[in-house]
């Protein structure tokens, strides 16, 4: 068997296209794989399938996996056909190697695509040699073409999220199927109008506003605000993860202000205030006992009120938990820390959505997951502050997309062909 055969069955060329000559320079570092088509060879038209002779032709050029250490690359003459339907006319046939418009084999696709589950898009521009703009462009073509065969239409418990690319800066609103864990839609802002594009969003995928009943969000007055202009029937929920993670802010500002008297026992201890004491390890038990013998009044207190907070999370059912929330609380409103004050408005402010978080458990914990899963987003996007390229890693980890069904579903592919070329 010659070498070109070989080729032609390892990359899986099939009739009338065949390998037509392998050229191999050590000294340029390529291997280039010539792809023809048998002489008198017809195609059928793209629009209407109809076998057609060929019109034209042009040279072009595809990136394939590499070699060893050789860049591989796959060049042929791509025919523009001549359909005997004079309504389609001339046009433009697409080869079975690659996308139509991709300068790069599926093969190479499939490769960057497995890759971008597990890496950052720099690390992998570097292993291929492949410039990162390429590359994102590959993961956004894979990915918008899996999102558009999304259905929405059996969503009805909706977690709103969102996250800033920079400390404090250029923000992004994510929104997710509570009930199949997964995003749905990721958007730039954190406004009420990121819930206007979500149901856009949400529409084109066969989705009605209607449909929600539930939605788990912040306390932010954009978000509650949206929820009710766009969402007629959905029941807010306060979510357990943002509410304890605001009044951790609150204490690690008690916290820092009192560190400022008594910065002996404080120093270090953010932390610590962040565990429960069952979960203090003996030297945090320590510390904590310390803090308590010499007076850091403020920072105790506040984590008594957090714990407090906490438990109402433990109540069995609603009735428990309100009356858990009304004891918090009048201890909070009565504290002299202004901070527990305020945080004490919040909670009265938002009372219904807070405990509504009894009607319907769907929500407790998955946003804090999903927190895990947007900041795997980031890293993945590393160095690219690109709020696009951010949304759509985080539709590649978090949207359990499914790529088959698009041009090509990389698994699939590489399993073919590997099966193919070495049985
Ligand atoms: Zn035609």
């Amino acid at each position: 068997m010659q070498p070109e055969q070989l080729f032609g069955m390892a990359l899986g060329i099939t009739p009338p296209w065949e390998v037509k000559e392998i050229s191999f320079s050590p000294e340029s570092k390529r291997l280039d794989i010539s792809i023809d088509f048998q002489k008198g060879a017809q195609f059928p038209c793209p629009v209407c399938g109809k076998l057609s002779p060929v019109h034209d032709t042009t040279e072009k050029e595809w990136r394939h996996l590499n070699f060893f250490q050789y860049e591989a690359y796959l060049k042929a003459r791509v025919p523009r056909v001549q359909c005997p339907d004079a309504d389609c006319g001339v046009k433009q046939i697409s080869v079975p190697w690659a996308r139509s418009g991709s300068g790069f084999t599926l093969l190479f696709e499939a490769l960057v695509m497995t890759m971008a589950r597990d890496m950052p898009v720099n690390v992998i521009a570097r292993l291929l040699t492949v410039n990162d703009k390429r590359l994102w462009r590959i993961i956004t073509a894979y990915v918008d073409a899996a999102r558009s065969r999304e259905d929405f239409s059996s969503v009805t418990h909706l977690g709103i999220d969102e996250t800033s690319i920079r400390k404090g800066h250029n923000y992004l609103s994510f929104f997710f199927d509570l009930t199949r864990r997964k995003l749905l839609f990721g958007t730039e802002g954190k406004d009420h109008s990121t819930i206007e594009r979500f149901v856009s969003d949400l529409k084109a995928h066969g989705g009605e506003p209607e449909q929600i009943t539930d939605a788990a969000i912040d306390m932010s007055k954009a978000f509650i605000k949206g929820v009710k202009d766009q969402l007629p029937h959905a029941v807010i929920t306060f979510d357990k993860f943002h509410l304890i993670k605001l009044m951790n802010d609150a204490l690690a500002k008690v916290r820092a202000e009192e560190a400022r008297l008594f910065p002996e026992f404080l120093k270090q201890s953010r932390y610590l205030f962040l565990k429960n004491p069952e979960d203090l390890r003996p030297e945090e038990q320590d510390h904590l006992d310390r803090m308590i013998q010499h007076q850091c009044h403020k920072s105790i207190e506040a984590y008594i009120h957090k714990l407090n907070l906490q438990n109402v999370y433990f109540a069995r059912n609603k009735a428990e938990a309100a009356g858990l929330l009304q004891q918090w609380h009048k201890q909070a409103a009565t504290s002299t820390l202004a901070l527990m004050q305020k945080m004490a408005r919040t909670v009265k402010e938002h009372w219904d959505g807070i405990l509504s978080h009894f009607d319907n458990r769907l929500t407790t914990g998955f946003l804090e997951g999903i927190n895990s899963l947007i900041q795997s987003a980031k890293a993945r996007a590393r160095g690219y502050r690109n709020p696009k390229n951010m949304i759509t890693v985080a539709y590649l980890i978090a949207g359990k997309l499914s790529l088959i069904g698009t041009a090509i579903n990389p698994r699939e592919m590489t399993k073919n062909l590997l099966g193919r070329s070495w049985r």
